[in-house]
Protein backbone atom coordinates (compact mmCIF):
# COMPACT_ATOMS: atom_id res chain seq x y z
CA UNK A 1 0.00 0.00 0.00
CA UNK A 2 1.40 3.10 -1.00
CA UNK A 3 0.47 6.69 0.48
CA UNK A 4 1.19 10.12 -0.61
CA UNK A 5 2.51 12.21 2.59
CA UNK A 6 3.75 15.19 0.80
CA UNK A 7 4.17 15.92 -2.93
CA UNK A 8 6.89 12.90 -4.27
CA UNK A 9 7.43 11.65 -0.71
CA UNK A 10 5.37 8.28 0.16
CA UNK A 11 5.14 6.05 2.72
CA UNK A 12 5.18 2.07 1.79
CA UNK A 13 4.18 -0.22 4.52
CA UNK A 14 6.05 -3.29 4.28
CA UNK A 15 4.60 -6.29 6.43
CA UNK A 16 6.75 -8.18 9.55
CA UNK A 17 4.82 -11.29 10.23
CA UNK A 18 4.92 -12.04 14.19
CA UNK A 19 7.02 -8.90 14.87
CA UNK A 20 5.06 -6.70 17.56
CA UNK A 21 6.55 -4.04 15.06
CA UNK A 22 3.40 -4.90 12.68
CA UNK A 23 5.14 -3.41 9.74
CA UNK A 24 8.22 -1.36 9.08
CA UNK A 25 7.86 2.46 7.18
CA UNK A 26 9.66 3.09 3.86
CA UNK A 27 9.41 6.36 2.48
CA UNK A 28 10.48 7.08 -1.01
CA UNK A 29 10.96 9.94 -1.91
CA UNK A 30 10.78 10.58 -6.40
CA UNK A 31 12.31 13.31 -8.48
CA UNK A 32 13.49 14.05 -11.94
CA UNK A 33 16.87 12.45 -11.11
CA UNK A 34 17.83 10.06 -8.63
CA UNK A 35 15.04 8.54 -5.95
CA UNK A 36 15.27 7.75 -2.42
CA UNK A 37 14.16 5.29 -0.40
CA UNK A 38 14.78 5.17 3.33
CA UNK A 39 15.16 2.00 4.75
CA UNK A 40 14.33 -1.50 3.15
CA UNK A 41 12.36 -4.80 5.74
CA UNK A 42 13.79 -7.68 5.92
CA UNK A 43 15.45 -10.21 3.89
CA UNK A 44 12.37 -12.58 3.17
CA UNK A 45 9.95 -12.53 0.45
CA UNK A 46 6.55 -11.13 2.17
CA UNK A 47 8.48 -8.18 2.16
CA UNK A 48 10.05 -8.08 -0.98
CA UNK A 49 6.77 -8.36 -2.41
CA UNK A 50 5.45 -5.33 -0.84
CA UNK A 51 8.24 -3.55 -1.91
CA UNK A 52 8.20 -4.64 -5.37
CA UNK A 53 4.78 -3.98 -5.32
CA UNK A 54 5.02 -0.19 -3.77
CA UNK A 55 8.23 0.62 -6.32
CA UNK A 56 6.30 -0.27 -9.17
CA UNK A 57 2.98 1.61 -8.37
CA UNK A 58 5.95 4.68 -8.17
CA UNK A 59 7.29 3.77 -11.59
CA UNK A 60 10.25 4.04 -9.21
CA UNK A 61 12.96 2.74 -11.55
CA UNK A 62 15.51 0.96 -9.70
CA UNK A 63 18.30 2.35 -11.83
CA UNK A 64 17.65 5.60 -10.65
CA UNK A 65 17.36 4.80 -7.04
CA UNK A 66 19.93 5.33 -4.26
CA UNK A 67 18.85 3.74 -0.73
CA UNK A 68 19.41 5.61 2.86
CA UNK A 69 19.34 2.76 5.84
CA UNK A 70 18.90 4.17 9.42
CA UNK A 71 20.43 1.94 11.49
CA UNK A 72 21.61 -2.15 10.84
CA UNK A 73 18.95 -3.94 11.96
CA UNK A 74 17.34 -6.17 9.79
CA UNK A 75 14.26 -4.88 9.42
CA UNK A 76 15.74 -1.59 8.07
CA UNK A 77 18.52 -3.37 6.39
CA UNK A 78 18.08 -6.73 5.37
CA UNK A 79 16.05 -6.36 2.12
CA UNK A 80 18.43 -3.37 0.27
CA UNK A 81 21.08 -6.37 -1.30
CA UNK A 82 17.83 -7.47 -3.34
CA UNK A 83 16.53 -3.83 -4.01
CA UNK A 84 19.84 -2.05 -5.72
CA UNK A 85 21.18 -1.52 -9.02
CA UNK A 86 24.02 -1.44 -10.48
CA UNK A 87 24.01 1.83 -10.16
CA UNK A 88 22.27 2.51 -6.92
CA UNK A 89 24.09 3.64 -3.33
CA UNK A 90 23.38 2.60 0.02
CA UNK A 91 24.27 5.93 2.22
CA UNK A 92 24.58 4.46 5.72
CA UNK A 93 27.06 5.45 8.83
CA UNK A 94 29.76 4.51 10.04
CA UNK A 95 29.76 3.04 13.14
CA UNK A 96 26.95 0.69 12.01
CA UNK A 97 28.98 0.51 9.09
CA UNK A 98 31.89 -1.32 10.89
CA UNK A 99 29.83 -3.90 13.62
CA UNK A 100 28.23 -5.42 10.40
CA UNK A 101 32.06 -5.16 8.50
CA UNK A 102 33.46 -6.43 12.08
CA UNK A 103 30.78 -8.63 12.87
CA UNK A 104 32.31 -11.98 14.61
CA UNK A 105 29.25 -13.94 14.77
CA UNK A 106 26.64 -14.04 17.82
CA UNK A 107 29.04 -15.51 19.79
CA UNK A 108 30.35 -13.11 22.18
CA UNK A 109 26.75 -11.59 22.59
CA UNK A 110 25.42 -15.43 23.38
CA UNK A 111 28.49 -15.11 26.22
CA UNK A 112 27.74 -11.46 27.45
CA UNK A 113 24.03 -12.49 27.99
CA UNK A 114 25.14 -16.00 30.17
CA UNK A 115 26.72 -13.86 32.33
CA UNK A 116 24.41 -11.67 32.68
CA UNK A 117 22.11 -14.72 33.60
CA UNK A 118 20.63 -15.57 30.69
CA UNK A 119 19.93 -19.64 31.31
CA UNK A 120 22.15 -21.95 28.90
CA UNK A 121 19.75 -23.89 27.61
CA UNK A 122 17.34 -21.13 25.92
CA UNK A 123 20.67 -18.69 24.74
CA UNK A 124 20.95 -20.81 21.28
CA UNK A 125 17.08 -20.95 20.80
CA UNK A 126 16.82 -17.29 21.36
CA UNK A 127 19.85 -16.29 18.99
CA UNK A 128 17.39 -18.88 16.64
CA UNK A 129 14.26 -16.69 16.69
CA UNK A 130 16.07 -13.51 16.19
CA UNK A 131 15.07 -11.58 13.24
CA UNK A 132 18.43 -10.42 12.94
CA UNK A 133 19.82 -14.17 12.88
CA UNK A 134 16.98 -14.94 10.55
CA UNK A 135 16.37 -12.54 8.27
CA UNK A 136 19.73 -10.37 7.67
CA UNK A 137 21.21 -9.90 4.24
CA UNK A 138 23.17 -12.70 2.62
CA UNK A 139 25.88 -10.16 1.78
CA UNK A 140 26.31 -6.85 2.38
CA UNK A 141 26.98 -4.16 -0.61
CA UNK A 142 29.27 -1.00 -0.82
CA UNK A 143 28.11 1.21 1.44
CA UNK A 144 28.18 5.13 1.33
CA UNK A 145 29.24 6.42 4.27
CA UNK A 146 27.42 9.19 5.49
CA UNK A 147 28.69 11.61 8.69
CA UNK A 148 26.83 13.72 10.86
CA UNK A 149 25.77 17.06 9.26
CA UNK A 150 26.17 15.49 5.53
CA UNK A 151 23.64 16.45 3.10
CA UNK A 152 21.58 14.15 0.86
CA UNK A 153 19.80 16.02 -1.99
CA UNK A 154 16.46 14.64 -3.80
CA UNK A 155 14.68 16.67 -5.74
CA UNK A 156 13.16 19.77 -3.94
CA UNK A 157 14.26 17.56 -0.51
CA UNK A 158 17.31 18.22 1.44
CA UNK A 159 18.18 16.31 3.87
CA UNK A 160 20.42 16.51 6.80
CA UNK A 161 22.51 13.53 8.71
CA UNK A 162 21.42 13.76 12.37
CA UNK A 163 23.56 11.20 14.12
CA UNK A 164 21.16 9.69 17.07
CA UNK A 165 23.01 7.08 19.00
CA UNK A 166 21.18 4.82 21.43
CA UNK A 167 19.00 2.12 19.55
CA UNK A 168 22.05 1.42 17.60
CA UNK A 169 25.60 3.06 17.82
CA UNK A 170 25.58 4.60 14.13
CA UNK A 171 21.58 5.28 14.42
CA UNK A 172 21.08 8.60 11.60
CA UNK A 173 17.89 10.35 11.11
CA UNK A 174 17.36 12.92 8.74
CA UNK A 175 16.30 15.97 8.58
CA UNK A 176 14.42 18.43 6.34
CA UNK A 177 14.94 21.58 7.66
CA UNK A 178 12.62 23.77 5.41
CA UNK A 179 9.88 21.61 4.88
CA UNK A 180 10.20 20.69 8.76
CA UNK A 181 10.58 16.63 8.58
CA UNK A 182 12.33 14.25 10.47
CA UNK A 183 13.15 10.72 8.96
CA UNK A 184 12.96 9.23 12.64
CA UNK A 185 13.79 5.79 12.01
CA UNK A 186 13.86 3.98 15.15
CA UNK A 187 14.75 7.18 17.49
CA UNK A 188 11.10 8.43 18.12
CA UNK A 189 8.09 5.99 17.87
CA UNK A 190 4.58 6.21 18.71
CA UNK A 191 2.29 3.68 21.06
CA UNK A 192 5.83 1.87 21.48
CA UNK A 193 9.12 2.45 23.05
CA UNK A 194 12.48 2.09 21.15
CA UNK A 195 14.05 -0.59 22.28
CA UNK A 196 17.20 0.39 24.32
CA UNK A 197 20.05 -2.91 24.16
CA UNK A 198 22.75 -3.23 25.50
CA UNK A 199 25.29 -6.30 24.76
CA UNK A 200 28.97 -4.86 25.64
CA UNK A 201 30.94 -4.17 28.16
CA UNK A 202 31.86 -0.69 26.64
CA UNK A 203 28.41 1.37 25.89
CA UNK A 204 26.19 3.32 27.79
CA UNK A 205 23.40 3.54 25.04
CA UNK A 206 20.83 4.70 27.58
CA UNK A 207 22.69 7.69 28.35
CA UNK A 208 23.77 8.23 24.71
CA UNK A 209 19.97 7.52 23.60
CA UNK A 210 18.85 10.11 26.25
CA UNK A 211 21.01 12.41 24.79
CA UNK A 212 19.72 12.27 21.22
CA UNK A 213 16.42 12.65 22.41
CA UNK A 214 17.32 15.93 23.15
CA UNK A 215 19.44 16.89 20.15
CA UNK A 216 16.09 15.90 18.29
CA UNK A 217 13.70 17.80 20.76
CA UNK A 218 15.20 21.22 19.43
CA UNK A 219 14.90 20.77 16.06
CA UNK A 220 12.14 22.60 14.37
CA UNK A 221 9.68 19.27 13.19
CA UNK A 222 6.13 19.05 11.73
CA UNK A 223 6.08 15.69 10.35
CA UNK A 224 8.11 13.01 12.22
CA UNK A 225 8.45 10.15 9.78
CA UNK A 226 9.10 6.70 12.01
CA UNK A 227 10.24 3.17 11.08
CA UNK A 228 7.11 1.85 12.64
CA UNK A 229 3.67 2.38 13.02
CA UNK A 230 2.06 5.88 13.03
CA UNK A 231 3.38 9.28 11.62
CA UNK A 232 4.04 11.88 14.49
CA UNK A 233 3.22 15.54 14.37
CA UNK A 234 4.10 16.50 17.64
CA UNK A 235 7.32 15.32 18.22
CA UNK A 236 8.05 16.94 21.04
CA UNK A 237 5.47 15.13 23.35
CA UNK A 238 6.37 12.40 22.63
CA UNK A 239 10.02 12.85 23.49
CA UNK A 240 9.13 14.18 26.85
CA UNK A 241 6.98 10.28 27.01
CA UNK A 242 9.90 8.67 25.83
CA UNK A 243 12.09 10.16 28.46
CA UNK A 244 9.79 9.97 31.41
CA UNK A 245 9.28 6.45 30.63
CA UNK A 246 13.15 5.56 30.70
CA UNK A 247 13.74 7.46 34.01
CA UNK A 248 10.36 5.33 35.26
CA UNK A 249 12.04 2.20 34.07
CA UNK A 250 15.18 3.06 35.96
CA UNK A 251 13.07 3.45 39.13
CA UNK A 252 10.99 -0.20 38.78
CA UNK A 253 14.53 -2.02 38.71
CA UNK A 254 15.91 0.00 41.84
CA UNK A 255 12.71 -1.08 43.92
CA UNK A 256 13.08 -4.32 42.42
CA UNK A 257 16.86 -4.51 43.81
CA UNK A 258 15.89 -3.54 47.23
CA UNK A 259 15.01 -7.73 47.33
CA UNK A 260 18.34 -8.81 47.09
CA UNK A 261 21.38 -9.41 44.46
CA UNK A 262 20.59 -10.39 41.61
CA UNK A 263 21.25 -11.09 37.56
CA UNK A 264 20.08 -8.77 34.88
CA UNK A 265 17.88 -11.70 33.63
CA UNK A 266 16.19 -12.23 36.82
CA UNK A 267 15.60 -8.43 36.96
CA UNK A 268 14.29 -8.04 33.47
CA UNK A 269 11.74 -11.29 34.52
CA UNK A 270 10.63 -8.97 37.51
CA UNK A 271 10.34 -5.98 35.29
CA UNK A 272 6.85 -4.89 33.64
CA UNK A 273 6.42 -5.44 29.92
CA UNK A 274 4.06 -4.23 27.36
CA UNK A 275 3.36 -7.68 25.85
CA UNK A 276 0.42 -10.50 26.09
CA UNK A 277 1.96 -12.80 28.13
CA UNK A 278 0.26 -14.40 31.74
CA UNK A 279 4.08 -14.84 32.74
CA UNK A 280 7.66 -14.30 31.94
CA UNK A 281 7.92 -18.42 31.15
CA UNK A 282 5.56 -17.67 28.32
CA UNK A 283 7.74 -14.74 26.98
CA UNK A 284 8.89 -15.87 23.16
CA UNK A 285 12.20 -16.17 23.73
CA UNK A 286 13.37 -13.51 21.62
CA UNK A 287 11.53 -11.42 23.55
CA UNK A 288 13.33 -12.36 26.48
CA UNK A 289 16.24 -11.64 24.47
CA UNK A 290 15.38 -7.92 23.96
CA UNK A 291 13.73 -7.58 27.48
CA UNK A 292 17.18 -8.24 29.20
CA UNK A 293 19.29 -6.09 27.09
CA UNK A 294 16.58 -3.49 27.59
CA UNK A 295 17.70 -3.95 31.01
CA UNK A 296 21.41 -4.33 31.09
CA UNK A 297 20.97 -0.89 29.06
CA UNK A 298 19.35 0.52 32.01
CA UNK A 299 21.64 -0.80 34.79
CA UNK A 300 24.69 0.07 32.97
CA UNK A 301 23.12 3.96 32.97
CA UNK A 302 22.52 3.42 37.09
CA UNK A 303 26.01 2.09 37.59
CA UNK A 304 27.51 4.65 35.41
CA UNK A 305 25.56 7.04 37.38
CA UNK A 306 26.72 5.96 40.81
CA UNK A 307 23.26 4.60 42.06
CA UNK A 308 23.90 0.93 41.63
CA UNK A 309 26.97 -1.40 41.82
CA UNK A 310 28.07 -4.62 40.33
CA UNK A 311 29.64 -7.53 41.39
CA UNK A 312 31.24 -11.06 39.85
CA UNK A 313 30.39 -14.72 41.28
CA UNK A 314 31.51 -17.16 39.89
CA UNK A 315 30.71 -16.29 36.19
CA UNK A 316 27.70 -14.27 36.68
CA UNK A 317 27.41 -10.44 37.54
CA UNK A 318 25.37 -9.08 40.11
CA UNK A 319 23.71 -5.89 40.47
CA UNK A 320 23.03 -4.65 44.07
CA UNK A 321 21.80 -1.05 45.07
CA UNK A 322 24.93 0.93 46.21
CA UNK A 323 23.91 0.11 50.12
CA UNK A 324 23.51 -3.70 50.04
CA UNK A 325 27.23 -5.17 51.21
CA UNK A 326 27.89 -8.07 48.31
CA UNK A 327 28.25 -11.68 49.42
CA UNK A 328 31.66 -12.88 51.02
CA UNK A 329 34.28 -13.33 48.03
CA UNK A 330 33.00 -11.50 45.61
CA UNK A 331 34.97 -9.70 43.66
CA UNK A 332 33.82 -6.20 42.87
CA UNK A 333 34.33 -4.38 39.92
ZN1 LIG B 1 15.78 -1.07 15.01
Amino acid sequence: MVEELRPDLFRIKIPLPDSPLKFLNSYVVRSAGRNLVIDTGLNRKVCLEAMKAGLEELKIDPDRTDFFITHLHADHFGLVSRLIAGSSRVYFNRPDAEIIEAWPGWDPMLAYAAENGFPEEELRRAIEQHPGFKFSSEWVPELHIQHDGDIIDVGDYHFRCVHTPGHTLGHTCLYEQEKKILVAGDHILIDITPNIQCWSEIQNPLKSYLASLDLVRDLEVDLALPGHRRLITDHRSRIDELKEHHHRRCDEILRIMSNGVMTAYEIASQMTWDIKCDSWEAFPLAQKWFATGEAISHLRYLKEKGQIDRTRENKLYMYHSIDRVPGKGAELR
